[in-house]
């Protein structure tokens, strides 16, 4: 298996396991909002909670869009360059994110 494989293997089992968290994400909102009775403060604390399940929501819907442009950029021929300045994405942070699009300069 080449390494360029192994990348994509990596981002399409991100990509999976993001996929269903999102699911779950939204299925366990979707049920939250049912009619339930609750006093104020069991209100309050459901909503904190929706918040929050948004917020991991949105970042792995995020994630997911980054991920597709990686695997799209591998398609391209332009994987593991920085779309800001074009420099070279060392291969430790590659390592690390797989889906990063920019160097650590440019990213910062
Ligand atoms: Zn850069």
């Amino acid at each position: 298996m080449t390494s360029m494989q192994t990348t994509i293997n990596q981002l399409q089992t991100l990509r999976d396991e993001l996929t269903h968290r999102i699911d779950a994400i939204e299925k366990d909102v979707h049920h939250k909002n049912e009619p339930v009775e609750k006093d104020f403060a069991e209100q309050a604390t459901q909503s904190e909670n929706d918040d929050v399940l948004h917020a991991i929501d949105d970042e792995a819907q995020l994630t997911v869009q980054l991920i597709d442009a990686a695997l799209t950029r591998i398609n391209d021929g332009k994987y593991g360059i920085c779309v800001s300045c074009g420099a070279e994405i060392p291969k430790a942070r590659l390592k690390a994110i797989p889906y990063a699009t920019t160097c650590i300069d440019c990213a910062e």
